[in-house]
């Protein structure tokens, strides 16, 4: 094999999305904290782009189950910004390096605890992990992923791309996009920075006119195809369940899609 098929096998990626981010929040309390979650594969590397938030680490163990990894497989952590539904398990991969922008690390460590969703103790933790590497966004952190600096959502928010084995980019928006609405409007709701979350938008914009075959992975949406409109890869699922009676038995399901969500 030549040094170009080598490279070129580094630095393209199966991509696997474990699970996709979801666009809402409850009115009575707060964040649900659904976030996307994927997997990015070679034959050097399992990459996890996010690690999601405490309550959805038994779906998390399952849908890395169904594709046959281990925690101890995964070799990177991609953490798009520090809040608690995006970087609450790192502990649980024994054996990553975990890749985060400076800005943001330096930013959460001086910040007391307060009402927000930034989790002190993890912050804590990954500023004194030995395998955390805090970078400045750079056009190559990993053989394949590109890290652009998306400030607004965090002062650190950061995007990655990663070059997909199908010829396909795939843009991992974090926060710094979370959902179609945000996408296509270019308005955003819980920003810290909403000129500098404007700026980080057009920037995602220019990066996907200027590649040509693009998905879009928001933080908390399905992944989108961009066009005129962007459109979603695929159907959503998400039912919540209640026990609202008198019995164990007695469950109640509820949908939160809308019609107008499938394909
Ligand atoms: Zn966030």
């Amino acid at each position: 094999m030549d040094l170009d098929a080598i490279d070129m096998r580094r630095s393209r990626y199966e991509l696997s999305e474990l699970i996709s981010g979801y666009p809402g929040r409850s009115a009575t309390y707060g964040g649900l904290g659904w976030c996307s979650i994927s997997v990015l594969r070679n034959s050097e590397r399992v990459i996890l782009v996010d690690t999601g938030s405490f309550g959805m680490r038994p779906v998390l163990k399952a849908r890395l189950n169904e594709i046959g990894i281990e925690p101890v497989d995964v070799t990177d952590i991609l953490i798009t910004h520090v809040h608690y539904d995006h970087c609450a398990n790192f502990t649980l991969f024994p054996k990553a390096t975990i890749w985060i922008n400076a800005e943001e690390l330096d930013w959460a460590v001086q910040l007391p605890p307060g009402f927000d969703p930034v989790p002190e103790l993890c912050v804590d933790a990954l500023s004194r992990h030995e395998r955390v590497i805090s970078f400045l966004p750079t056009p190559v952190i990993l053989p394949g992923i590109t890290a652009l600096a998306a400030p607004g959502h965090t002062p650190g928010s950061t995007v990655y791309s990663a070059q997909l084995t199908s010829g396909t980019t795939a843009v991992f928006t974090g926060d710094a996009i979370k959902n179609r609405a945000e996408f296509i409007s270019g308005e955003f709701a819980s920003t810290m920075d909403e000129l500098r979350s404007k700026a980080s938008w057009r920037k995602i914009n220019s990066l996907c006119t200027a590649t040509p075959s693009t998905i879009i992975i928001p933080g908390h949406d399905l992944t989108l195809i961009p066009g005129n409109p962007p459109r979603y890869k695929e159907s959503r699922t998400a039912v919540l369940s209640a026990w609202l009676g008198t019995k164990l038995a007695d469950i109640t399901d509820f949908d939160i899609t809308r019609t107008e969500d499938q394909i």
